[in-house]
């Protein structure tokens, strides 16, 4: 284990009664309503269920494309109502990161309420900008 952390982790797993195993897995298969992990050396660990921590990554180029400006681990970074740093280009759900916010947070509510944060934003700055008012607050 490379990390003094991840050695902490580890051992406060351990004292909980919590196998680590870093064995390297092959796959995961569906076995009898649950799941079998198959790890490369052919064992089979059976489990009612599994629980993962996927790595959150861009699925798509264009942000980056469009010149927003992105977090250190690959999140477009927006304000708390969405704006990337790119005028006109919001952004909202697990490819974003709202500043201040220092961890990624990955649900469907916060996704959902994100998205309607960003709609409202974006509606008001095309209002605005019809009716050739300057923003007010400064969204
Ligand atoms: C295994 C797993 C379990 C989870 N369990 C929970 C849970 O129990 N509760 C919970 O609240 N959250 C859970 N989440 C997190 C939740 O799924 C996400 O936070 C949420 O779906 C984010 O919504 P989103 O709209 O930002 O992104 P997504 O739901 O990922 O939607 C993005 C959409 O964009 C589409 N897309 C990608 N690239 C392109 C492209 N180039 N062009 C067009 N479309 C594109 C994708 O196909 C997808 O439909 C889980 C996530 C995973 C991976």
């Amino acid at each position: 284990m490379p990390h003094s952390s991840t050695r902490r982790l580890a051992h406060l797993l351990g004292s909980r009664g919590v196998q680590v195993r870093e064995d390297e897995i092959a796959r995961v298969e569906s076995a009898d309503g649950g799941v079998a992990v198959v790890f490369a050396g052919g064992e089979r660990l059976r489990r009612r269920a599994l629980f993962v921590h996927p790595t959150l990554r861009q699925a798509s180029p264009l942000a980056e494309r469009l010149g927003c400006a992105m977090t250190e681990d690959g999140a477009i970074g927006v304000s708390a109502f969405g704006q990337t740093s790119v005028t006109g280009v919001y952004a909202a759900g697990d490819a974003a990161r709202p500043e201040g916010l220092p961890f990624p947070a990955a649900q469907v509510v916060i996704a959902a309420a994100q998205g309607a944060t960003a709609a409202i934003a974006l509606d008001r700055e095309l209002l605005l900008a019809e009716l050739g008012v300057a923003d007010p607050v400064g969204v």
